[in-house]
C-alpha cells in the first residue's frame, strides 16, 4: 500500500484476536495528522482493541501499525504517543502521587527516568493546572475517584508533549464542566498539529468535538471527516442492534 505523506498513522489490514478469536476483522485505516478523531461503534465493537492494537499492547494476527513522518516514510514514534487509558482499568494498589503519575509523562518523552528537575516540576504543575488537578499533587492516585484519576491521565498524557494520543473515553465519569475544559485542551492539541483518537460514547456530541470519525463494529463501518461519513445510513449499520441508542440521534 502507498503510503501518503499527511498521514499521522496507518493501519494496514489489521486482524486482533483474543483467545485465537477474532474481535477486529481487516481493519484498513488512514489517520491524518492534526486530525481531532472520535472512534465510535457499540459496546464490545473492538474500540478498546483498536486503540491497544495502535498502541502496540496487542500482538495483531495479520497486519501492522504505522506511524508516518509526514515526508512519505515510517518512523519510529515510541516516546511521542501518549495514551490516556479507560478510567478503572488501571489497578494502583501501588503508592504514586499524582506527582509521580504526572512526572512519568515528563520522562515518557525522554524514554528513562531520571531525577526529577525543576523543569519538570513546573511542567507537572502546568499541566495539573490545565485538567483542574492542581491541588491534587501530593494525593495518592489510589484514592481519587475514577473521574479524577482520569484527569491525571489526560495531564501525564500533556507532560509527555507527544504528537499522537490515544484517549480511552477522557470524558468518562467527569462533570460536566470538566468535559468543557477537556474538549477546550483537546482542541489546543489539535491547533498544535497533534494527531489525537479518542474512543467517545456520546453520539450527539460528535459534531461538536470532532473533525474526523471512525465508526467500527468488528469491521471499520466508515471513516473520514465527520460532515461526511456521521449520517444516519453509516449509523445504522454500526449501530444496528442499538435502536434505544440510534433513536437519540438519527
Ligand atoms: P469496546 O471498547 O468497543 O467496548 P473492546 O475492544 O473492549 O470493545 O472488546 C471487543 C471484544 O473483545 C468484546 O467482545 C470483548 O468482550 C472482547 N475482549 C476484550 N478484551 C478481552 C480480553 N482481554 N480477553 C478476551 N476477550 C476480550
Amino acid at each position: 500500500m502507498k503510503i501518503q505523506q499527511n498521514y499521522a498513522v496507518e493501519v494496514e489490514d489489521l486482524t486482533v484476536a483474543y483467545d485465537a478469536k477474532p474481535v477486529l476483522w481487516d481493519i484498513d485505516l488512514k489517520i491524518p495528522k492534526g486530525k481531532l478523531m472520535a472512534v465510535i461503534g457499540p459496546n464490545g465493537a473492538g474500540k478498546t482493541t483498536l486503540i491497544k492494537a495502535m498502541l502496540g499492547l496487542l500482538k495483531p494476527v495479520t497486519g501492522a501499525v504505522h506511524f508516518l513522518d509526514g515526508n512519505g516514510g515510517i518512523r519510529t514514534l515510541k516516546n511521542q504517543i501518549g495514551y490516556v487509558p479507560q478510567s478503572g482499568s488501571v489497578d494502583w494498589d501501588f503508592p504514586a502521587t499524582v506527582q509521580d503519575v504526572v512526572l512519568m509523562g515528563c520522562y515518557g518523552k525522554l524514554g528513562w527516568i531520571r531525577r526529577p528537575r525543576k523543569s519538570d516540576i513546573e511542567l507537572t504543575k502546568q499541566t495539573l493546572a490545565k485538567v483542574g488537578m492542581q491541588d491534587y499533587a501530593s494525593r495518592q492516585i489510589s484514592q481519587l475517584s475514577g473521574g479524577q484519576q482520569q484527569r491525571v491521565f489526560l495531564a501525564r498524557a500533556l507532560a509527555q508533549e507527544a504528537e499522537v494520543y490515544f484517549m480511552d473515553e477522557p470524558f468518562k465519569g467527569v462533570d460536566a464542566q470538566t468535559e468543557k475544559a477537556i474538549v477546550a485542551l483537546l482542541k489546543e492539541l489539535k491547533d498544535q498539529g497533534k494527531t489525537v483518537v479518542v474512543v467517545h460514547h456520546d453520539l450527539q456530541t460528535v459534531p461538536d468535538y470532532f473533525d474526523w470519525v471512525t465508526l467500527i463494529n468488528l469491521r471499520v463501518v466508515a471513516s473520514g471527516p465527520v460532515e461526511e461519513v456521521f449520517h444516519e445510513e453509516n449509523l445504522k449499520k454500526t449501530y444496528h442492534n442499538c435502536a434505544a441508542l440510534l433513536r437519540s440521534v438519527v
